[in-house]
């Protein structure tokens, strides 16, 4: 076998992050990122300048690519079929990234296949939204299918006014359509990654607990604190049915919801997940690794983790513009913190690094981070 190139659409942190995994395994990373200062255009040199939404960029960069995979969920669907048509290994593949991309075609896929999911329904305008209030209650999750993230497509409503005025409001990117959830009651937000491969050879890493704040991850307890074996369990089983109903191929994040009922699903992302951030320090094969070895389809790591707890904490940009300034600061600290800084440009709100302590205590492993 001679050395592979795994092309990855899109220049983030995520790209940026599997660059040391690819090293390692002495695998080509070519990315297609939109601009030369992206992330990971910084730190690999096989960059292609050019937009996922453009048919001709995608084949130009797919050309001499043993497998395609991704950074973001953004390229159109029909897009990867024509680069499928044309003999281009994309993985995951477009029927399955679709469940990533649209979460009207997720909610149906998983209530089909009997997975569990908040209650929920399309609706078109305000009175459906009051119609499935009536048979729940208010508030109600109203959301995008297609665009969000970070939160943004997803508004706590409280009556039949309120959703009319966001549905007026905002602006749908095509083939959007709406959604109403019930507002789930949730203990705590977890996150179920597995590696899957074309094999089918799946692994299933420790189920952690996530904070969103605003709609943005805030920190991760890896694994979740008091989490019972049983239910951890429950919560590993419905992630590995989802790879396996949906024909996963590469990383799966399947965020959910800790209920009284257990766990019911909330969305799924099709690639390495900042849930996973901490298995880079955290397990014996990162997710970025697990990512590179599925699509691959090499024989995946073990996920075991190397530590009894491992605390991750996003570095969101605010009023310090020069994180490097303030590296100075932190190693003397706390020689023991693994800080990771993605080259973004500091904007108030915006993931720009993050930093994963391992231990045993998880409120010293807090404070630390
Ligand atoms: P995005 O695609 O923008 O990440 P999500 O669907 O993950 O949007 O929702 C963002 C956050 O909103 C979730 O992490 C959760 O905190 C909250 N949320 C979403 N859906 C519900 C729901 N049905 N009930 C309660 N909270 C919800």
């Amino acid at each position: 076998m001679s050395r592979p190139v795994v092309g990855i659409v899109g220049g983030g942190q995520l790209a940026r992050m599997t660059a040391p995994a690819a090293e390692a395994l002495d695998v080509h990373l070519r990315v297609l990122a939109a601009r030369a200062d992206d992330s990971a255009a910084q730190v690999i040199p096989d960059t292609v300048i050019g937009d996922h939404d453009d048919l001709e960029a995608l084949l130009a960069f797919a050309d001499g690519c043993d497998v395609v995979t991704f950074d973001h969920e953004h390229v159109p669907p029909a897009h990867l079929r024509i680069l499928q048509e044309r003999g281009v290994l994309v993985r995951p593949g477009p029927d399955a990234l679709v469940h990533a991309q649209d979460k009207i075609v997720m909610r149906e896929a998983l209530s089909r296949a009997g997975l569990p999911c908040p209650r929920w329904a399309e609706v078109g305008d305000a009175d459906d939204v009051a119609m499935f209030a009536a048979a729940d209650d208010w508030p109600v999750v109203l959301k995008v299918s297609r665009g969000g993230y970070d939160g943004r497509g997803v508004w706590v409503v409280s009556h039949r006014a309120e959703a009319a005025e966001v549905m007026a409001t905002a602006t749908l990117v095509p083939g959007a359509r709406w959604l109403a959830e019930e507002k789930v009651d949730f203990t705590r937000e977890l996150s179920a990654q597995v590696a899957r491969s074309p094999h089918g050879q799946a692994v299933a890493y420790p189920v952690v607990a996530s904070l969103q704040v605003n709609g943005i991850c805030k920190e991760v307890v890896a694994p979740a604190v008091g989490l019972s074996a049983e239910h951890s369990a429950r919560a590993q089983r419905v992630a590995l049915d989802v790879a396996a109903v949906l024909g996963v191929e590469g990383m799966l994040a399947v965020e959910m919801f800790d209920t009284e009922r257990g766990v019911l699903v909330n969305e799924l992302a099709m690639r390495p997940h900042n849930t996973g951030h901490w298995s880079i320090e955290g397990a014996d094969t990162s997710q970025f690794e697990n990512h590179l070895r599925a699509v691959l389809d090499l024989p995946l790591g073990a996920p075991t983790p190397r530590a009894p707890l491992a605390v991750m904490v996003n570095i969101l940009g605010g009023t310090y513009p020069d994180l490097h300034r303030a590296l100075l600061h932190v190693m003397a600290r706390d020689p023991g913190i693994k800080v990771h800084l993605y080259g973004k440009e500091v904007r108030p709100g915006r993931k720009v690094g993050h930093v994963t302590v391992l231990g045993s205590e998880v409120d010293v492993l807090m404070e630390r981070a």
